[in-house]
């Protein structure tokens, strides 16, 4: 297999090999890795085991640093960390419908798909170039606990995770913050999320910062993240149209790196129609596809706080693509967008974003009723993102007379434990925590609260180096 070559979005920062990318995640222009070919799909069918498919999907992205023995190692230890056998389940719930639940994970949210993997090869990579890299993230709740899941105890690296304080909820925090070990810091930042990830913009743009600390991301702008999640679209695809027939995906969105999978998927020849982003009251995109200017309101808090973002890093990537790769172009909408808190999208742009995606947002009252809904309907229990979810795919579906002849898939992106509040304010009763997290309210926290401030990162970052 050919080595495999990423490029970043802004045009200025050199090109790099897979492992190199992984290893850098925010580029030195600012623009986000990737790549710069689509291998072909793999032949896969609706029997193909999980793990196999990752490996086919993934192989071909990471070629020239990973061997395909090598990552299949790593899938294997990854994926074996699930609960379910078929890793992603995927929920026939009638009419055409099916539900992908990504939730089997130790942290109950999509996130660890991605992650499981990711910090396997994080630590491969670290490991074999005999380095240590301090991974800083930002959170909106459950990155941040998948992140610490997967890299906790590692030799190779040390994770500093920012969450906005107040802002998670009790179950998220303390998923991040009761785990127990020496490499893993949590910083609560008083601010919004998308003040966290100003902050770890900020402090990977700070080259001398960046260099000392050796830093890396493990936030969705990582393309392994991204690589990762492909391939459940292919298997779920495959699981409900095994003649290879298209499919719809209704998928929550918040920072566009789920959804822009699915787009992947689909230039890598998986027969896509639609993609519906769906959003939560924070509906930067829902208003995009409807008026064609990018808009940044303040965050408001929701039922659905991991989409609780305005500024959703990975739809630059898309722009890049239907911008004919023009770097500069990117480059100049993003600096407006920075500094006038609105950007035009070129015609020609929206124009190719239409052809694979739509928008849909719920209210918090809309998503409450979906969850009462989805309980009536179908008997599961389903959380506010994975709602809203469902409520896009059913107004798309309405919309569109879809669902008979084109199978449409939701994807579940968190289990309702995760957001006890929600789901007991709909339907009246509490959903549990599994076994391996039953004790989870009795555990230890362990955690900061600071200033929303580059210099009180850059200090703890730097302090992390002189171990006391
Ligand atoms: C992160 C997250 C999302 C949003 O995913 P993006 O890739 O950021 O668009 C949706 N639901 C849940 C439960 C999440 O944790």
């Amino acid at each position: 297999m050919t080595r495999s070559t990423y490029v970043s979005t802004r045009g200025q920062a050199e090109q790099l090999g897979f492992g190199d990318a992984l290893l850098t995640g925010l580029a030195t222009d600012g623009g986000l890795y990737c790549p710069v070919e689509f291998p072909p799909l793999p032949d896969i069918s609706a029997d193909t085991d999980y793990r196999d498919a990752a490996v086919a999907v993934i192989a071909p992205y990471v070629a020239g640093t990973f061997d395909v023995p090598e990552l299949e190692t790593m899938v294997g230890l990854a994926y074996d960390s699930f609960r379910h056998r078929e890793v992603c389940p995927i929920i026939d719930v009638g009419g055409g419908h099916h539900l992908l639940d990504l939730t089997q994970g130790p942290t109950l949210a999509f996130k660890d798909v991605a992650l499981q993997l990711v910090g396997r090869m994080l630590d491969t990579e670290l490991t074999r170039r005999g380095r240590r890299a301090t991974i800083l993230g930002a959170t909106s709740g459950d990155t941040g606990s998948a992140a610490i899941e997967a890299l906790a105890g590692l030799d190779s690296v040390d994770v500093v995770i920012l969450h906005p304080a107040g802002r998670v909820s009790d179950v998220q925090r303390r998923q991040m913050t009761t785990v127990d070990a020496a490499n893993v810091h949590n910083l609560a930042v008083r601010g919004t999320f998308d003040d966290c990830q100003d902050l770890v913009k900020a402090a990977f743009n700070d080259r001398d910062l960046r260099e000392a600390v050796s830093l890396g991301a493990v936030n969705s702008i990582n393309w392994a993240r991204v690589m990762a999640q492909i391939v459940y679209y292919v298997t779920s695809a495959r699981s409900v149209r095994p003649d290879g027939g298209p499919v719809t995906f209704s998928v929550p969105t918040g920072n566009f790196g789920n959804v822009l999978a699915g787009w992947y998927a689909k230039q890598m020849g998986l027969a896509v129609n639609t993609l519906i982003v769906a959003s939560n009251r924070n509906d930067v995109l829902t208003r995009f596809f409807e008026r064609r200017s990018l808009e940044i309101h303040q965050v408001e808090p929701s039922l659905s706080p991991s989409m609780d973002i305005q500024v959703s890093s990975n739809f630059e990537r898309l722009l890049w693509e239907t911008s004919g790769r023009n770097g500069a172009a990117v480059a100049r909408l993003l600096t407006e967008l920075r500094s006038a808190s609105r950007a035009d999208v070129p015609a020609e742009w929206c124009r190719l974003i239409d052809a694979s995606f739509v928008g849909y947002r719920l209210s918090d009252d809309e998503t409450l009723d979906e969850i009462k809904r989805a309980h009536a309907e179908t008997g599961l229990v389903v959380e506010p993102h994975t709602a809203i979810g469902l409520g896009a795919a059913r107004c798309y579906a309405a919309e569109n007379n879809r669902f008979d002849d084109e199978p449409v898939i939701t994807l579940a992106t968190a289990d309702a434990a995760k957001f006890p509040d929600a789901v007991e304010s709909a339907l009246g009763t509490r959903p549990e925590l599994p076994e391996h997290l039953a004790d989870l309210f009795d555990r230890k926290e362990n955690y900061d609260e600071i200033d929303n401030d580059l210099s009180v990162v850059a200090s703890r970052l730097r302090s992390l180096q002189t171990p006391s």
